[in-house]
């Protein structure tokens, strides 16, 4: 089955996969293997990077690991919406329907917002069932001790500055890899 939001794409001929190029709204997209995914962006070590000094994570015990990796995916996805911004708009509803639907065709698990307060500029996202942290129990055979979900972080991280208009970060509070039943990242 292919999402309803790829058929529409589709149809509008800003998706294909053809001659070895697969393009999405012009750009071209590459589809690894999700442990590749996993292994490159284990190999930033870069120190954990504690977004919990910001005054707006007072409440939140989260920090992020594998920063750099976090802040350029972040960047990534800034500089993508705004590049492709006038064709979904900006923070009504009809746009954070369309961002649900391109974050799932990104293949990270499906996002589920539960908490979205637009005056406080602040998200709660729920991610069911997280490629990254499915891949990560497979590799370890264990439970995590920190979150594994930083390429997810960083996505949604970028999504919601572009949905805020304003400069937010993403915490993962609870992880599948750590062993809940689900990831929840913490928007502010
Ligand atoms: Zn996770």
């Amino acid at each position: 089955m292919l999402s309803q939001f790829l058929q529409k794409l589709l149809f509008v001929d800003q998706f294909g996969i053809a001659d070895g190029k697969i393009t999405l709204l012009g750009h071209r997209q590459i589809m690894l293997h999700a442990s590749a995914l996993l292994e490159l962006q284990e190999i930033d070590e870069s120190m954990i990077y504690n977004i919990v000094k910001k005054s707006s994570f007072n409440n939140i015990n989260g920090a992020v690991e594998h920063a750099k990796v976090y802040k350029r995916i972040k960047n990534v996805i800034v500089n993508e919406l705004a590049q492709i911004g006038q064709k979904i708009g900006r923070n009504d509803e009809g746009a954070i329907k369309t961002l649900e639907s391109f974050f799932d065709i990104y293949g990270l698990g499906m996002m589920k917002i539960v908490n979205l307060d637009n005056q406080k500029n602040e998200a709660s996202v729920e991610i069911k069932d997280s490629t990254i942290a499915g891949e990560w129990i497979e590799k370890n055979h264990k439970k995590s001790r920190s979150s594994v979900c930083t390429l997810t972080a960083g996505v949604l991280a970028g999504m919601f500055s572009y949905i805020f208009g304003k400069d937010v970060d993403c915490v993962e509070e609870k992880c599948r890899a750590k062993g809940n039943d689900y990831c929840l990242f913490e928007i502010a």
